[in-house]
């Protein structure tokens, strides 16, 4: 599959490497406007590295779960429509509020990725796009509860990171679980393994059931 509209890969000191245009956000190289977008410091950017069909394209109504101080969440803002990024920790949340600054698209949410009811008044339903990448225990219940905010024909890109899950099971171990959890809410269309670019991380995307 191609890259999405808005992503492209762009020379950086004689390398070809994935990037967006906009505000720069975290002292990230810049090239005639275009930001790189280094795929070790985002799942969303490995996943689109490796080639996995995101959902990206086409200026979509996207819903960030985990969004930190906003790296990855940017470069999504960059290419998507209105971009909710929901973030609990207030101190990446701080950050994450000058990132939308410079971003008409893109509304922080201080808000628990677990307790959707909180934030459901505030996000769209018919989402085209739900990104999720929060890194703790619950992770595929996190996106089973999320799934309310999708279209019937939305996505979810999920990276499940599976020492989040059980530090001392076998990561394959661990994905087929979520997997199998998972498939109570959506059918999941492609997988990968998220190395070289990030250990014990597998990225998943899936449609709502
Ligand atoms: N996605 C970010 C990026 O690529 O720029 C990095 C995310 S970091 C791996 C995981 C983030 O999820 C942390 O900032 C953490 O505070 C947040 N998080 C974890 N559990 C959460 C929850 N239940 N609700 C909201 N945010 C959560």
């Amino acid at each position: 599959m191609g890259l999405p509209n808005g992503v492209r890969y762009v020379e950086f000191d004689g390398d070809e490497r994935l990037a967006t245009c906009g505000e720069p956000v975290y002292g990230e190289a810049v090239v005639d406007g275009w930001r790189r977008w280094d795929p070790h410091r985002s799942k969303l950017g490995a996943t689109i590295e490796l080639g996995l069909e995101t959902g990206l394209d086409g200026g979509p109504r996207v819903l960030y779960l985990g969004a930190a101080s906003g790296t990855t969440v940017s470069h999504v803002a960059d290419v998507a429509g209105p971009t909710y990024a929901v973030e609990f920790a207030p101190r990446p949340a701080r950050d994450l509020l000058s990132v939308a600054e410079s971003r008409r698209n893109l509304i922080p949410l201080l808000a628990d990725a677990r307790q959707p009811e909180r934030y459901a008044h505030v996000v769209e339903s018919d989402l085209d796009l739900l990104v999720q990448d929060v890194a703790t225990r619950g992770q595929t219940d996190v996106a089973l509860s999320n799934r309310r905010f999708l279209a019937e024909e939305g996505r979810l890109v999920l990276a499940i990171k599976s020492r989040s899950e059980d530090v001392t099971a076998a990561p394959e171990e661990v994905f087929e679980r979520s997997l199998d959890r998972l498939e109570s809410g959506y059918e999941i269309l492609e997988t990968a393994r998220l190395e070289p670019f990030h250990a014990d991380h597998l990225a998943v995307v899936a449609a709502p059931r």
